[in-house]
């Protein structure tokens, strides 16, 4: 049985990947300090005997005894809200904990992937991004903690694979969504999913025309298991290119939740706020063979079930 490390296993993206490494005949062995994770995105697992839970902080030498043949390193802060108030972790999550497990994954021969962002292109001036633009980032602005972070843990992780050997994979995710996002993240698809369903405003920053391009997490995570299991070390964009404004992604939410009470209510811009985002996944697609297969209204639906059940309407 081949036995893979994640960390960040009780997040959105971390437990989900639990699960799929479970289902593909993995022993799965789940790290998470719980910072912003929620220990009951795997409390279904602990059952098993396939699935191992360390509560430990990475920043901090890593220990896991018997054999590793995989690593994937998913620990992060990863909303800016999060890093806003978080940002001392961010950043060494970022840098000490990449730094202590590509340690581990060179003693232990293991091949580890990191998940890096569309973050690291920043607020970019080449649109849509090709792994090939080195990005337009504000070190010291407030997203600089989390997209500088990224940007280390891609250098370092090159950095082991040329010096040291290690079998290293870097995935550049982009705005990804689905069940077992935090309600309270920040993000605008939990923020504008709670608003709607209470009945309050949704929350569109500045005028709204900023672009995303939304992935549902299934396809994400398909994107990751085949990047892990190729031969590319060269990072690659992991999204769904479907690119849409802020403000008309708020009246998607809205016309899908249905409630009269609900709105859009604009509010400032947050500074450094990227203007448009949208992923070129040509190598995704030539390398992996990957592109999504969940469109944003079957996403949004499955997405709402969730949130239906997690949002508290006083
Ligand atoms: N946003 C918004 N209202 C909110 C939260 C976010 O309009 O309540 C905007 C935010 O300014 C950004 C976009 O939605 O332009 C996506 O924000 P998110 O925090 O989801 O992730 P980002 O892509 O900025 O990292």
């Amino acid at each position: 049985m081949k036995r893979v490390l994640i960390t960040g296993a009780a997040g959105f993206l971390g437990s989900h990947l639990c699960d799929r490494f479970i289902k593909e005949g993995f022993h799965v062995i789940g790290m998470d300090n719980l910072l912003t994770g929620n220990i009951k995105n795997i409390e279904h697992l602990f059952p098993l005997k396939e699935f191992e839970y360390y509560h430990h902080d990475v920043t901090k030498f890593v220990h896991v005894p018997g054999e590793l043949d995989y690593i994937l390193h998913f620990a992060s802060p990863a909303s800016p809200i999060d890093y806003l108030k978080m940002p001392i972790q961010t950043l060494k999550v970022g840098a000490l904990g990449t730094h202590n497990l590509l340690g581990l994954a060179k003693a232990k021969k293991a091949r580890m992937l990191v998940a890096s962002t569309s973050e690291v292109y920043g607020d970019p001036l080449i649109h849509p991004q090709k792994e090939e633009y080195w990005g337009n980032v504000n070190p010291v602005g407030p997203r600089g903690v989390y997209d500088e972070a990224k940007r280390f843990l891609e250098a370092i992780t090159m950095a082991y694979h040329t010096f040291h050997g290690v079998e290293t994979r870097i995935i550049r995710i982009f705005n990804t969504y689905g069940p077992r996002m935090r309600v309270n993240d920040g993000r605008a698809l939990p923020a504008f999913f709670s608003q709607a369903i209470r009945g309050e405003g949704l929350t569109v920053f500045g005028d709204g025309s900023q672009t995303r391009s939304f992935c549902y997490v299934d396809d994400l995570v398909e994107g990751i298991y085949r990047l892990l299991m190729s031969d590319h070390h060269l990072p690659v964009n992991i999204g769904n290119p479907d690119e849409i404004t802020i403000k008309e992604f708020a009246e998607e939410v809205l016309e899908l939740v249905g409630n009269p009470k609900a709105k859009l209510t604009f509010k400032d811009l947050p500074k450094d706020d990227p203007k448009v985002r949208q992923p070129d996944i040509t190598k995704a697609k030539e390398i992996l063979g990957w592109e999504p297969t969940v469109s944003r209204a079957e996403g949004l639906k499955r997405t709402y079930e969730y949130f239906l059940k997690e949002v508290k309407v006083d």
